[in-house]
């Protein structure tokens, strides 16, 4: 360790409020504890939750945030050090100096959830960048058993747009929804980063997709990623949905938007289809009736992130070429805050990504 530097550039936010918050600071790089890799970081992909955290965001189920505190939960970076025990024994942990990707989730290990392999079940569950600083830095330490390698042939910021978005892309649509090829299956918010991941694995698994999205621009794109049909999020989208699908309704849902769409959502469902909840982006308290859940037979789902074999499952697909992870824009650090503007504002159409230092 001690030819590496003691200090490092961080976005580091010290209260919560609006961009104006995020500081650009030098701090120490973190310090190795056993079972630890760490991270030269090149790359990292924003997601809501740095938003979330930037805001203090309170509620059922979110996490406080301690300060001072820094964001960023999809890494790609080199890993240049290993604490002691290495990763607990693991066979197959990366050289040094080898491009990684983190997942960035991770559980207490001894639990039974984490012993069913389920962590994000786990209630000591943690992820690196909303527990634990993040990404938005020069150097990050995550845990060694968490990173796996990246083939040649895939860039980083593709790489770096995959663990959070599509392992919960993955979790929703197929471990937990079970989609098949004969489903018709909405998208809601299908231009976002997650929505984008639910639309292409919903294409990829042979199914029907119709997209909900925010203007001609982004329908156009839905099309062309596969989806079947795409209406506007402010139009009647669910008297469209039932007329495209003759009355019957989708027999799967994935929306990750909440309190604005859920209830168009579980209207848009066939009898005993299935609606996905992977987030509340518009906030978390819904106006639903139970009728319109138990008289249709319907059920709902909740599929926050996902376990290790729906990372591996993501990430082999995606190094395999058969997804593609759509890249909206790479900023450089210093214009963090307004890339986590065009997030908020959902101007923007798939990942944006967050250049740190890509040599
Ligand atoms: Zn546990």
């Amino acid at each position: 360790m001690n030819n590496f530097p003691k200090e490092m550039k961080a976005a580091v936010i010290r209260e919560h409020g609006g961009p104006e918050v995020i500081r650009m600071e030098t701090v120490p790089v973190p310090q190795l504890q056993p079972n630890e890799a760490l991270i030269k970081v090149k790359y990292t992909a924003l997601n809501h939750l740095d938003i979330f955290a930037r805001e203090g965001l309170k509620g059922p189920g979110v996490p406080k945030i301690t300060l001072p505190h820094v964001s960023g939960v999809d890494i790609v970076g080199e890993v240049i050090a290993y604490g002691s025990a290495k990763g607990g024994g693991r066979e197959d942990l990366p050289e040094l100096n080898t491009r990684v990707l983190v997942n960035s989730a991770f559980g207490c290990g001894t639990c039974r959830y984490c012993r069913n392999a389920e962590p994000s079940m786990c209630k000591n569950y943690k992820i690196v960048g909303e527990h634990l600083w993040g990404g938005l830095a020069e150097y990050v330490k995550v845990p060694a058993q968490n990173i796996i390698e990246i083939p040649e042939h895939v860039s980083s910021v593709k790489a770096a747009a995959v663990p959070a978005v599509y392992t919960t892309a993955w979790r929703g649509a197929v471990t937990v929804g079970r989609i098949k090829p004969s489903d018709t299956v909405l998208v809601v918010g299908a231009s976002g980063g997650l929505g984008s991941a639910q639309m292409q694995i919903a294409v990829l698994m042979g199914a029907e997709v119709i997209a909900i999205v925010g203007n001609e621009e982004k329908r156009q794109k839905a099309l062309a990623m596969g989806a079947s049909e795409a209406f506007y999020s402010h139009e009647n989208w669910l008297e469209k949905v039932m007329d495209w699908t003759n009355g019957y309704g989708v027999q799967l849902a994935l929306d990750c938007v909440g309190v604005k769409t859920i209830r168009n959502s579980l209207n848009a469902l066939d009898q005993g289809g299935k609606l996905i909840l992977s987030g509340a982006t518009s906030g978390d308290f819904p106006d639903i009736s139970i009728r319109e859940i138990y008289q249709h037979h319907r059920k709902i789902l909740g599929a926050p992130m996902g376990n290790w074999e729906d990372f591996l499952q993501v990430t082999s697909l995606v190094f395999r070429g058969k997804l593609d992870p759509v890249i909206h824009k790479v900023y450089p650090l210093n214009e963090l805050g307004d890339a986590q503007e065009a997030l908020a504002k959902r101007s923007h159409f798939g990942k944006i990504v967050i250049e740190i230092d890509p040599s």
